[in-house]
């Protein structure tokens, strides 16, 4: 049994390939994935990242910028519940936040289905490729996605590793700030990367996967340049005239020229689910007969600005209806 920064390591090139290593390791795939679900009950599915690291087997260049080149990243809004937004810090609202490529609206159905298709893949003799499944706070999301997503990660029979930044966070005596386990943000910040918008899902994906390899690799890359009895402390944000934010900025560049992937669309209207327009540009016109009838005068105000299908007040505990999670 490896802990998980060595597993991850042996992609990583130079000195860290386990001489003995198992072979599936050879064919592996590394994905990350990331969900963000709406912070009220019953908690639907609003938007998932998908990155995949492609390992250069040359050893580490500074702040990793080489492998961090070799990552890929999709985030997708899911239509039905893409309208529902988190009020807290970090989510990201307005249709251009994702700062590493394009975002896509998908069908609920879709999105169960990339998923699915991101782990379960088969190569052209026929045989499924083992993957090393990299999440943030892997426990809430498997369960998100075997509960409200129908995939079972454990039942696909491909998934070989789940590796949890937490876990590598702590592997690499990266103190948390707060609680027992770091959060996202501020595994981040230990990086020098600046935890923008880390509430989108395809951010929180490039994240996730950037802290993953950085963790790993933090002694080798840093090591030196921090004092002996300090190696849990953050690194310089500038080494040998390298910034951590220009090598993240080359990461966001790459991925904004790289092709956008072939599912869903790119325009959606989370108001009146018009397929030619942003919500920003939205003329239709809509009401929810609930609100307008409920006789509250703050449901009232709001009648107009809404459909009834996408009515916030109706959700479960709040005024009735529980939200339909199959469409
Ligand atoms: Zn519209
Ligand atoms: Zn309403």
């Amino acid at each position: 049994m490896h802990p998980d920064t060595t597993i991850l390591r042996h992609f990583l090139g130079g000195p860290g390939i386990l001489p003995m290593a198992p072979e599936y390791l050879a064919t592996s795939a590394i994905i990350c994935l990331n969900l963000e679900w709406w912070q009220k009950e019953p908690h639907p599915t609003t938007e998932i990242g998908i990155a995949e690291f492609f390992p250069s087997t040359t050893g580490p260049s500074m702040h990793a910028a080489n492998h961090l080149s070799n990552i890929r990243i999709a985030h997708a809004r899911i239509m039905p519940h893409a309208h529902l937004e988190n009020q807290f810090s970090g989510a990201g609202k307005a249709e251009d936040l994702f700062y590493f490529g394009t975002t896509k609206y998908i069908t609920l159905s879709s999105a169960r289905d990339i998923l699915t298709n991101t782990l379960l893949r088969t190569n052209t003799a026929g045989q499924k490729q083992p993957i090393i499944l990299l999440l943030h706070g892997a426990e809430a999301k498997l369960a998100h996605l075997k509960n409200k997503l129908g995939v079972d990660v454990a039942g696909l029979g491909t998934v070989v590793k789940i590796l949890d930044t937490q876990t590598l966070a702590k592997q690499a005596n990266i103190p948390a700030q707060k609680g027992a386990m770091i959060s996202l943000a501020d595994l981040s910040r230990h990086f020098n990367i600046a935890p923008v918008n880390h509430h989108n899902a395809g951010n929180a994906a490039a994240y996730t996967i950037m802290c993953g390899i950085l963790a790993t690799l933090k002694h080798e890359i840093y090591g030196k340049y921090l004092p002996a009895t300090g190696l849990s402390q953050v690194p310089p944000t500038t080494i040998l005239g390298r910034s951590m934010g220009d090598v993240v900025g080359s990461v966001m560049r790459a991925n904004r020229n790289a092709p956008v992937v072939p599912w869903g669309t790119e325009v959606f209207c989370t108001r009146c689910d018009g397929l030619d327009h942003l919500v920003g540009m939205c003329m239709a016109r809509v009401l929810c007969e609930e609100c307008l009838g409920s006789g509250d005068p703050r449901k009232v105000r709001a009648a107009r600005t809404h459909k009834v299908e996408k009515c916030v007040f109706r959700v479960r505990g709040d005024g009735g209806g529980a939200m339909d999670l199959s469409n």
